[in-house]
C-alpha cells in the first residue's frame, strides 16, 4: 500500500463522523475521488457519489456502498457541575468507557474529555460490590470546566467520539476508531482507482459514502434510490472470532489477514456471490465465507429491496473489536480486497442474467 493510500485511510478514520455529523468525513473522501471520478456529487442527506464513466452503452452499472459514518455519541445533558451527560449514536458498549478520553467538536473546537468513575479502592472501603458496567446514563464526561464554562463553550447535540489516531502496530496490523467503515468508504475509492487505471469498465461504476448507516442503512437507502443501479457490493468489515474468549459455535470463524469475507445467503444474489468466488480464484486472493441467514446490519439489507430488487452482494474485511475505540484490522487484507472487486468489475458480462434459477445455477458449477 502506498503512502498516499495509508493516508488516506488514516485521515479517514481521523476524520469526524458520528450519523448525522459526516461533513469533515465526506469532505476527505470527495477530495481524495476528485482527480479520479468523472462526476462528484453529494446527496442531501450528505452521501458522497463518486461516478466513473462507463465504456459501453450496454455494460451494468455497479454502486460500490461504503459508510462514511461511525459509532459515537452527543451531548444529552450538561450539569450544574459542568459535567456532560452523553447519548449513543449507534451501538456503543458501555464497558470499554471507563478511564477513556474522548473528544468533544463544539463550534469553537475541540475540547477534550475524559470518562471517571468511582476508583477502586473506594468500593473497596465501601465493601460494595464493584459493578462489571455502569450504563451510559451514569457515566459522565468530564472536560475540566465549571457549569457556567462547560455551557458557553458546549452545545447540547454537539457530536463527541473517541478519537483514537491511526497506528500501525505488531505485523502489520492496525488500529484506529472507526475502520467500520471508513474502510468500506477507502475501498470503493481505491477500486475506482484501479478500474480506470485499467482502463475503465463496461458500465458506470459508482463509489459511495454512504452516510447515517449506524443508524438503520438510511443514506444507503437513498444513494442507491437516487443512482438506481443494476447491481451493488457493500464493503463493510466483519468481526473476527481470532482473539481469546471468542466462541465459533456460532459461526464467523474469520481471521485477519486470511482475506476478505464474502457473505452467502439470503441478503446475497447466488449469481453475484458466484462471480465473486470466481474473481477472487483468478485473482489467487485468499476469502473467507460467512453463512448469513438474514439481513445483516449493513446497507445491502436496505439496498436490495429498493424499487424491484437489486442484485447485491456483501464483502466485508476482518476486523476484531467492532464499536470499540481500538478497532483493528490487517492492512494487506485491504489490498487483496481491492484486486478481488477489480476483476469482479473488469470481468462483468453486460449479459449477465441473476435471476436465480437452477439453469443459472447449473451452467456455472
Ligand atoms: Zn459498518
Amino acid at each position: 500500500m502506498s503512502v498516499r493510500e495509508l493516508d488516506f485511510l488514516a485521515a479517514l478514520t481521523e476524520a469526524l463522523s458520528p450519523s448525522g455529523y459526516e461533513e469533515a468525513a465526506a469532505r476527505v473522501f470527495r477530495e481524495h475521488l476528485r482527480p479520479t471520478a468523472d462526476t462528484l456529487e453529494t446527496s442531501v442527506l450528505g452521501s458522497v457519489h463518486a461516478l466513473l464513466k462507463g465504456r459501453q452503452a450496454d455494460g451494468l452499472s455497479v454502486l460500490l456502498a461504503g459508510h462514511i459514518d461511525q459509532v459515537g455519541f452527543q451531548v444529552a445533558y450538561i450539569s450544574e457541575e459542568g459535567f456532560l451527560n452523553l447519548v449513543p449514536v449507534g451501538d456503543i458498549d458501555p464497558a470499554v468507557l471507563p478511564g477513556k478520553r474522548l473528544e468533544v467538536h463544539t463550534a469553537s473546537g475541540l475540547l477534550y474529555g475524559v470518562i471517571g468513575r468511582k476508583p477502586v479502592h473506594i468500593y473497596e472501603y465501601e465493601e460494595e460490590a464493584y459493578p462489571k458496567t455502569i450504563p451510559l446514563h451514569e457515566l459522565f464526561l468530564d472536560v475540566g470546566l465549571d457549569g457556567d464554562e462547560a455551557r458557553r463553550r458546549i452545545a447540547i447535540g454537539d457530536p463527541v467520539v473517541y478519537g483514537t489516531r491511526f497506528t500501525e502496530f505488531g505485523d502489520g496490523l492496525a488500529y484506529a476508531q472507526a475502520f467500520d467503515d471508513k474502510v468500506g468508504a477507502w475501498l470503493t475509492a481505491r477500486v475506482l482507482e484501479e478500474v480506470k487505471a485499467a482502463g475503465g469498465a463496461a458500465g458506470d461504476v459508482w463509489a459511495v459514502g454512504t452516510v447515517q448507516e449506524e443508524i438503520c442503512y438510511r443514506g444507503g437507502q437513498t444513494s442507491a434510490y437516487a443512482i438506481d443501479p443494476d447491481l451493488s457490493i457493500t464493503l463493510e468489515v466483519g468481526g473476527t472470532q481470532d482473539h481469546p474468549f471468542a466462541d465459533k459455535k456460532f459461526g464467523r470463524d474469520f481471521k485477519l489477514g486470511q482475506g476478505p469475507i464474502i457473505a452467502r445467503g439470503p441478503n446475497v444474489n447466488p449469481v453475484l456471490f458466484d462471480l465473486l468466488v470466481a474473481a477472487a480464484k483468478k485473482e489467487d486472493v485468499p476469502y473467507q465465507v460467512a453463512a448469513m441467514p438474514f439481513a445483516d446490519g449493513t446497507d445491502a439489507s436496505v439496498i436490495q429491496l429498493i424499487k424491484g430488487g437489486k442484485p447485491t452482494a456483501l464483502v466485508s474485511v476482518p476486523l476484531r473489536y467492532m464499536h470499540t475505540p481500538v478497532e483493528v484490522i490487517d492492512l494487506k487484507d485491504l489490498d487483496r480486497t481491492v484486486q478481488l472487486l477489480t476483476r469482479f468489475i473488469l470481468d462483468l458480462d453486460p449479459a449477465t442474467d441473476f435471476t436465480p434459477t437452477l439453469a443459472n445455477r447449473k451452467e456455472r458449477s
